[in-house]
This record gives C-alpha cells, structure tokens and sequence, in this order.
C-alpha cells in the first residue's frame, strides 16, 4: 500500500523533472527599444498550458503590470503554429496538443531605464527579468536556462546568474524562475571592476560616465561591504554584482539576492553627495539579508500576478535606512556630529508629518502598494513613510536593547536571530509577531505597549528617556512663527499641510497664488508671512482653474517641533559606546 501511494506521488514529479525552461534573449535593433524573447518548453507534453508576465517585481511594491510590454506572442512545435490565446491580462493559453517542445515568441517594448524595469536603446540594454521572463507555475521550481545574444556591437554581459556548466558565450542556469528573474542583466561596452571583501570576490559594471575614480571605489566600497558582513558575522555569497546606471538624474536601487542595480547621478561621487552614494551602496548591500533573506512570510515564495501584502516593511527597510548610515559610521566615513545629525534629521521629519499623526507604520508597509507607490498631493497628511519612520523605530530599539541587556546586545542581535531562526534553521520567512518575540528574546522586553503604541498605533516616541541611556539630553523647541503651511512649486500650491493657516483657510493644491494682500507675488512668499505676526489676516488672490478668486483667513502658528539632541557629558557612557563605536 505504502508503495503504491508513493510511486503515484513520485510520477506527476518525475514528469517535472523532465521537463525543461530555457530562454534566448536578443535585441538586434536596440535603437528600436525592441528585445526578442524565445522561449523554450520542452518535455513538458500539455493539452495546453498557460504561460504568464509578472505584474510587479519584488522589491518595488507597485503593480507594474508588465505584460503592457508584451507584442506579438506566438506558438510553434517544430514550425508549425499552435493555438495561443490571451486569458487574462498577463496569461497567454498555448493549445500544446501534447507536443514535446514548443517554442513561445515574443517581443519586449523596453524604454523605462529604472532599476527595476527594463531597457534598451543604442547605447546599451538592462533588464529585469520581471518584465522579461514568462512562466509557467507548475515549473518554477525546475532549473530555468538563458542565452543571451548580445546586440553585434556589444562585448559584455555583467548579471549575478550562474554561468550554465561548461557553456561557451553568455549561457547561464538559474536553479529556479525565482532567481532567473531576482538576477538583472546589464550588457553593452560598460566598464567592469572587480575587488574582494568579506571573502567575496564583487563584480562592479559601470554604465554611463561618471566623476567616479575605479580605485577610490574599490577601497570605499570594499570598507561598506565589509561593515554589513560585520553586523551578521558572515556573508552568504561567493561572488556579488554591483550594476551602477550613472545618469544626469538618478537615484535609488533595487535589492536582490547576489546583485544589486543602483541608479544614480553621473557627479555623485564627490563631497557629500559621494557620502550618499555610499549610504545607497551600504542600503542595498544590507538588503541581501534583510529581505532576501530575512524575510516576512509574505515575501516568498512571491506571488507574482498579485500584491504580496505584508505590515513588516518598517523593518525590511527601515530598519535597512537605519543601517545605511549607521554603517557609514561604523566603517569611518562619519564622525560622530554627522551620525547624530541624521538620526536627528529623521526625528524632525516624521515628527514634522501630519501623516505620522494618522497612520501607523503598519499600516503604511501594508498600504505601500496603494499609497506609498502612489502617492498624491494629500499623501504627506495622510501617510508616512516606513523608510523614515521605520528607520526610527530601529534607532529607539537599538537603545532601548543596550540598555536593557546592560551593553550586551545590540540591534545587530536581532539581524542574527531573524538570519538563524527563521532563513537558516527554518527555511521560512517571519510572522508579525514572530518579529516582536525575537525583539523580546533579545531585548529582555515585554513589547506589548512598545507594539501597541508605536507600531500599530501612532504615538510619538519618548526621546527624552531613550537618548537619556545613552547619557544624551533632549531639547524639543515649538516653532511659534506665522506660517502659511504650504508647500509651492512656483506660484503653485504643491501640497496644503493638515491643520495649517492654509488648510483651515480654504487654499488648496494646484492654486496659482498671484498676489497676497495687494503685492505681486512671485515664487517664494515667505518674505510676506515674515512681515506679518500670528493672528493677522491675509488675502489672498489665486487663480483656480483659471477663476480668479481671493480668499482671506487668519494666519496661525507653524506649530512644528525641533528636536536638538546634545552631549553633555565628556565620556560616553556604556550604552553610547556599545551604541556608536568604531573599529
Ligand atoms: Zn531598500
């Protein structure tokens, strides 16, 4: 009996086994922003199957919905023409007939040079394969195969995908659909580096020209990505790949599991914009832990035609915005005055959100689909980031542990527990509350009240007592100044914050302010609201939708807060040292 349930277990997989994936890429006319995608199902012998685009790519919580790309899908078995329907927005139906291999045909309109799209013009070609690659679920999990064929002029391909066992040319195996499309590819003539750190050999490709200096990068980076493994006490990868797009505009990356790409601004590396570079560098690096592989339950396995939906997204990168700059520290690219003036920095900034008054970070890293990804001229009353306000919370946490473990742990503690328990000894990702109870056993904590009040709800943390472990003093400072509460682009009302002079007056986004109280404005009005004191009324004449209209009100306080944090002690105490230290 035994036998017999498990060879009719053991056939349906056998039959997968058999079956196999592979892809030839190409783009013969990259002027055109044209790739040709050939897609090879053999052995699989389907009535029919269903072949399908991903709708978003992870990392970037936004439904993309990449299958608008797609033109001109057909089907062959040996030449011949199979019948290929499209079922719904992303799944295309290939009629098999049982036939042993069948090759999908497809182009890809790619002309959005972001990280994480796809692209191609003359000068060079980056993909996703998010926005490349369609597959087949039953067959995700089997070994998928990509050539890729670069367009005649271009010598070089820079991806993280394992080159395929004895291959010749640009032939790689990814072990699964996962990886083939958690692997961007850049190719073209980009300028390629190597240097080795943290026992692992980095591949750097350089798109676009740059103020960068390959040697300066070579020591920098390596110093960054020495201080992440550092946190974590070992690195996962053997070899890792830098793509770095440098553009006239651009700025942010994407994570994956042995690559990143990162976007940005060809004069970044120098002064303190070269210090942000850095900090991106250290961000995504972080990242091939915290959410690849310390993940929320949520993130994989991903589903790839919906929202993966998860409320942990203030630790995946708010926590990974904490590290970013406190690792710039810890490898000594900071001193010590510029470490406190970010933190305070993102004090001031949530603390300053009418949003971080109406939604809690939870909420924020669930709604990030819908809100965060798309974001409009109410989103800074209404929502807050979980970047800034996450990257907060790991700053308290962080000081909340060392004291209570009295300089024994640390955050990093946590990254370790989460890395061992859950990605390596149970292979799975995390729960909400398996995210409070591993801050529990680190911390010695009960975090019910921290939970309820910071996490799921919306209070303001208690600066005072939590920089106070550290031997820090808190000033909070009311701005009582009149204020109009606006944000401009031009004459232009950009954003009308909650509770302002503005908001209660009656202005609203999209006014063009033309004139206040008879004087000609033009651009920045704050030399009129300096001239005026609380309480005075103002008017003023907007036109709205082409209507000229005036509209008068009272002006009020600016009602923010600046949090100063200070010194005063020569010695750091046990806490500040455990907390910023470096090597
Ligand atoms: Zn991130």
């Amino acid at each position: 009996m035994k036998k017999i349930v498990l060879a009719l277990l053991l056939l349906p997989c056998l039959l997968l086994q058999a079956a196999n994936i592979s892809y030839e890429v190409s783009m013969p006319e990259p002027h055109t922003h044209y790739y040709n995608v050939k897609m090879n199902v053999t052995d699989y012998q389907k009535d029919y199957f269903d072949v399908q685009m991903p709708v978003w790519s992870p990392g970037s919580y936004l439904v993309r919905e990449f299958a608008k790309g797609v033109e001109g899908l057909t089907a062959t078995f040996n030449k011949k023409m199979l019948r290929a329907e499209k079922i719904n927005k992303n799944t295309w139906r290939i009629y098999a007939e049982k036939a042993k291999n069948v090759v999908v045909n497809y182009k890809v309109y790619a002309f959005e040079l972001s990280v994480r799209t796809s692209f191609v013009d003359a000068s060079h070609a980056y993909f996703n394969g998010t926005s490349m690659f369609m597959f087949i679920d039953e067959l995700r999990n089997i070994p998928h195969n990509l050539t890729i064929i670069p367009f005649k002029e271009w010598k070089k391909v820079s991806t993280s995908l394992p080159k395929l066992k004895g291959s010749k040319g640009f032939q790689y195996q990814a072990p699964d659909y996962d990886i083939l499309v958690d692997s961007p590819v850049e190719i073209g003539n980009q300028e390629t580096f190597d240097f080795t750190s943290a026992g692992v050999l980095h591949h750097v490709a350089m798109y676009g020209k740059g103020n960068y200096d390959v040697e300066t990068l070579k020591v920098d980076m390596a110093k960054i990505t020495q201080a992440c493994t550092d946190v974590f006490g070992f690195n996962p990868n053997k070899e890792y790949t830098f793509i770095i797009h440098n553009l006239t505009r651009g700025s942010g990356g994407l994570e994956h599991l042995s690559s990143t790409t990162l976007e940005v601004n060809r004069w970044t590396y120098e002064g303190s914009a070269y210090k942000g570079f850095l900090s991106l560098v250290a961000h995504e690096y972080f990242h091939l832990w915290n959410v690849k592989r310390i993940r929320p339950k949520a993130l994989g396995p991903f589903d790839y035609n919906n929202e993966n939906y998860t409320s942990l997204l203030w630790v995946m990168e708010g926590f990974t915005s904490y590290y970013d700059e406190l690792l710039l520290y810890r490898a000594g690219f900071y001193d010590e005055e510029t470490i406190m003036r970010k933190f305070k920095g993102s004090i001031n900034n949530i603390e300053n959100q009418p949003g971080n008054k109406v939604q809690p970070v939870a909420h924020s890293s669930f709604d990030a689909w819908i809100k965060a990804y798309r974001p409009n001229e109410n989103s800074y009353n209404t929502t807050i980031s979980y970047y800034s306000k996450g990257s907060v919370v790991a700053n308290m946490l962080d000081l909340m542990i060392i004291n209570n473990t009295k300089g024994k742990k640390n955050l990093d503690n946590v990254m370790q527990y989460l890395y061992n328990e859950y990605y390596k000894k149970q292979g799975r990702g995390f729960t909400p509350d398996e995210m409070k109870k591993t801050l529990e056993i680190v911390s010695g904590l009960n975090m019910d009240a921290f939970f309820e009040k910071y996490i799921n709800g919306t209070q303001s943390f208690d600066y005072k007592t939590i920089f106070g472990y550290a031997g820090l003093t808190v000033e909070i400072v009311e701005n009582k100044d009149p204020s109009l509460g606006i944000s401009q682009s031009g004459n232009k009302i950009r954003k009308v914050y909650r509770g302002s002079s503005a908001y209660i007056g009656g202005l609203n986004a999209n006014d063009e302010i033309l004139a206040i109280d008879g004087f000609r404005v033009k651009g920045n009005i704050n030399d009129f609201i300096d001239a005026k004191k609380v309480g005075d009324n103002i008017s003023v004449l907007i036109s709205r939708d082409n209507i000229i209209q005036t509209i008068s009100f009272p002006l009020l306080e600016k009602g923010s807060t600046r949090y100063f944090i200070f010194n005063d002690s020569e010695k750091k105490n046990n806490v500040h040292q455990k907390w910023l230290s470096q090597k």
